[in-house]
C-alpha cells in the first residue's frame, strides 16, 4: 500500500516529458551584432532554447519546423504602450474614464495584446493610463496560462505632480485623475506612490514629470529610482525636454519616453549616464488624427518635424535607444499591430539604418526590460521567443510587416 502511495506520489511530482522542437532556420540574425549565420539547427525544450549552431544534432522524436527559407530573429519588443487605450478619433483620456468600463478596457487590452503577438511583439512594457491596473491583471492571466500573450511589464498608475495629465477640471470636479494616476508632490510623496504601485502588481515604473508648468527636481526623481530600483524595478519618465529632463537624466531615470525637445547636449548626458531613450516616434498620420490629444501635443505638423530631427540627431551622437510606439488610438482598417508598425517608416525617415531599428526592438529593450540573458536573442538559455519574416529586414525594415512565424516561450502562436 505505502509502495502504491509512494508510485502515485512519484508520477504526480513527475514533469510532463517535453518534446524537444527542432528549427531549421535558413538565415539567423543576431540583432546585437547584426550578423547572419546561415543554415543553422535551433533547438528548443520547457520554452527555452536549448542549443543553436550549423551542426547541432537534432534528436530522434523532435519536432521539425522548417524556416530554411525564413530570416529567423528574437521576438520584437514595444517599450511603450497603452493597450487599454483606443479612442476613435481624438485623444480625450477624461473620456476613457468616463465612456468605457474597466471591463471592456481589459477586453481591448487583452485583444490589442494578442493582436501584437500576432504580428512579432512577444515583449511589451505598458505605461500606465490602464484603468485601475487593468494591465496588471491582464499581465497576471497571461502569465496564469488563461491566454496567450507577449511577456508584459506594467507600470500601473502614472505617478505624477498634481493634477496628473488632466487639465483644467474645475475644483468642484474633484481629482478624478486618480483613477489612471498618483499625484506626488514631494520625495516623500514620490516613494510611497512607488511603493503603492510595487504593492498593487506594478512591475515597472512610469512618472509624469513635466506636463504642467511644474515639473520634477532631480531630488524627486531620484526617490523614485531608488525606491524602484531596491525593489528591482525600472523607471521611466515622460518628460519632453529643457531643466525638466535634465532633472530626469541626473536623477537617475532609467529611459527618457518621448524627449521631443531634446538639446544635443541633453542627448549628450544621456549618452553619458546610459539613460534609454524611448522616443515614441509618431507617424505623421497618426499625429493628425490624434490632435493635441487634450493640450498634451503641440500641433502634429510640429511634432512630427520635430520627432525626425531629435530621431537623427540621438542616432547621430550615440545614444542608446528602444523602439517604443505610444499607440493610444483606433484607426479605421488598421490593428493595433498594424499601427505600431506604422513607426517603422519613421526611423527609415530619420536616417536609422535597419540593423539598428532592429537592435532597439530587441537587444535595447530587452535591456532596458531588465531581461538581458533572458529574452531577446537566440542562444542557449534564453526564453524561446522566436519570428521569421519572408525577406530579409536587415535590409528593408519594412519586412516586419510580414512576420510569418511566431514562437512564444516555446509554443507556435503563428505558423505559416
Ligand atoms: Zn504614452
Amino acid at each position: 500500500m505505502l509502495k502504491k502511495l509512494l508510485m502515485a506520489m512519484l508520477l504526480f511530482a513527475a514533469p510532463a516529458l517535453a518534446q524537444t522542437t527542432a528549427i531549421r532556420a535558413g538565415n539567423v540574425i543576431d540583432p546585437a551584432t547584426g550578423a547572419v549565420t546561415k543554415n543553422q539547427i535551433i533547438l528548443v525544450k520547457d520554452g527555452k532554447i536549448t542549443d543553436v549552431g550549423p551542426a547541432v544534432k537534432i534528436p530522434a522524436g523532435a519536432a521539425v519546423l522548417d524556416l530554411s527559407n525564413s530570416w529567423v530573429m528574437p521576438g520584437l519588443m514595444d517599450a511603450h504602450t497603452h493597450l487599454t487605450l483606443g479612442s476613435p478619433g481624438e485623444l480625450f483620456l477624461e473620456g476613457e474614464y468616463l465612456k468605457a468600463s474597466s471591463a471592456l478596457r481589459a477586453l481591448n487590452g487583452l485583444r490589442n495584446a494578442q493582436d501584437a503577438l500576432q504580428a512579432g511583439f512577444t515583449g511589451v512594457r505598458d505605461v500606465g493610463n490602464d484603468a485601475n491596473f487593468v494591465s496588471v491583471d491582464i499581465r497576471r492571466a497571461i502569465e496564469r496560462g488563461w491566454f496567450i500573450g507577449p511577456t508584459m511589464l506594467t507600470t500601473g498608475k502614472i505617478i505624477a505632480p498634481f493634477g496628473g495629465q488632466s487639465h483644467n477640471i474645475p475644483p468642484e470636479m474633484g481629482p478624478f485623475w486618480r483613477f489612471e494616476y498618483q499625484d506626488a508632490d514631494t520625495p516623500d510623496e514620490v516613494r510611497k506612490a512607488v511603493r503603492q504601485n510595487i504593492y498593487y502588481g506594478a512591475n515597472a515604473i512610469k512618472l509624469v514629470a513635466d506636463n504642467s508648468p511644474y515639473y520634477y527636481s532631480e531630488e524627486e526623481v531620484r526617490a523614485a529610482v531608488s525606491e524602484a530600483h531596491k525593489a528591482g524595478l525600472t523607471v521611466g519618465v515622460h518628460v519632453y525636454g529643457g531643466e525638466a529632463a535634465r532633472n530626469v537624466i541626473l536623477g537617475g531615470a532609467d529611459s527618457v519616453e518621448h524627449g521631443f525637445d531634446l538639446s544635443d547636449e541633453l542627448l549628450k548626458l544621456m549618452k553619458e549616464k546610459g539613460t534609454v531613450l524611448v522616443g515614441t516616434d509618431f507617424p505623421y498620420e497618426h499625429l493628425k488624427v490624434m490632435g493635441t490629444a487634450g493640450g498634451i501635443l503641440p500641433p502634429a505638423e510640429v511634432v512630427s518635424k520635430g520627432i525626425l530631427d531629435r530621431l537623427h540627431r540621438a542616432h547621430k551622437i550615440g545614444v542608446k535607444m528602444a523602439f517604443g510606439t505610444d499607440v493610444v488610438l483606433e484607426l479605421p482598417g488598421k490593428t493595433r499591430a498594424d499601427m505600431m508598425l506604422d513607426y517603422l517608416a519613421v526611423w527609415t525617415e530619420a536616417g536609422i539604418p535597419p540593423a539598428e531599428t532592429l537592435k532597439c526592438m530587441t537587444t535595447n529593450a530587452a535591456e532596458l526590460f531588465g531581461w538581458k540573458g533572458q529574452r531577446g536573442a537566440i542562444a542557449a538559455g534564453e526564453a524561446a521567443d522566436i519570428i521569421a519574416t519572408p525577406s530579409n529586414p536587415l535590409e528593408n525594415i519594412q519586412a516586419l510587416r510580414k512576420v510569418q512565424f511566431v514562437m512564444k516561450d516555446g509554443k507556435v502562436v503563428k505558423k505559416m
